[in-house]
């Protein structure tokens, strides 16, 4: 079977994908063009979907606590830090560099909102 399979084709008697039973136009199957028009269509999508997926992924790892395990802040940056309580206050990057127990996680401050200065 092919991948044409679940496509139901138009009315016209020359139709490429499936032969209309009964009654038929003769209007010319204008199918192929149509999944030609379909496939380009999808290929954008993906495409934009891709991006998408790409921005996500950069926006996330940039929104994430970081264990000070696996990289501490620059020591002379304002940083949100979370303690062992889970309490989450700005603190210096020095803090974590100085007690990464009591310090587990930072991650960098988001920028004010746009036009707060
Ligand atoms: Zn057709």
């Amino acid at each position: 079977m092919s991948e044409l399979g679940d496509l139901k084709g138009c009315t016209d008697g020359g139709c490429i994908i499936k032969k209309p039973k009964g009654m038929h136009t003769n209007g010319g199957c204008r199918c192929a063009r149509e999944i030609q028009r379909a496939g380009e269509v999808g290929r954008k999508e993906l495409m934009k979907l891709q991006m998408q997926e790409k921005r996500i992924a950069a926006l996330e790892s940039a929104h994430r606590w970081v264990p000070v395990s696996e990289r501490l802040p620059s020591k002379f940056d304002k940083v949100l830090s979370c303690n062992t309580h889970g309490v989450v206050e700005t603190k210096m990057g020095n803090r974590m560099h100085e007690n990464p127990d009591v310090y587990p996680y930072w991650m960098p401050i988001p920028p004010p909102p746009e036009g707060v200065k």
